[in-house]
């Protein structure tokens, strides 16, 4: 294993044993389930939306530890961001896990450290339960004017 591998491997760890934002918002703009049944993986996502901007979301959910760690980095990332910013950086995290584009350090931060998951097709699911679950969240509340 490279220094590399091995420092993702300890953040991917860290995420999972000290989960960030974690549980749920009580009165979110809006919260949404997803599920991987390939593995078992269960992730809600709560948002709190303000003047367009990620002003708290939290996850909840029950899997391994690749869909809840990627879910911890997902909080991380998004939170304070505009709904614009996030909308790029899920697609980033996408091309990353597709492999379509190389990551982009400055964009994706320390989310870098789930691309080695691409070498195991069924662990992408995983990876990416959390930004489908986002993503899905985003589309309701576009789709629900007076909530934005
Ligand atoms: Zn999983």
């Amino acid at each position: 294993m490279s220094a590399l591998d091995a420092l993702y491997r300890e953040i991917i760890l860290d995420h999972y044993k000290s989960p960030r934002n974690r549980g749920r918002i009580d009165d979110p703009t809006i919260a949404t389930q997803g599920n991987n049944p390939l593995c078992g993986d269960e992730i809600e996502v709560s948002l709190l939306i303000d003047q367009g901007r990620v002003a708290d979301v939290r996850f909840q959910g029950v899997g391994c530890s690749i869909s809840q760690a990627s879910a911890s980095m997902m909080t991380d990332s998004v939170k304070g961001k505009s709904i614009a910013e996030v909308l790029g950086l899920i697609q980033a995290f996408k091309d990353m896990m597709s492999a379509a584009a190389e990551p982009d350090p400055d964009t994706l931060g320390e989310l870098e450290a789930l691309a080695g998951v691409r070498q195991y097709p069924v662990r992408v699911k995983c990876a990416s339960l959390a930004w489908t679950t986002l993503l899905e969240a985003l589309d309701l509340l576009a789709r629900a004017p007076s909530n934005a």
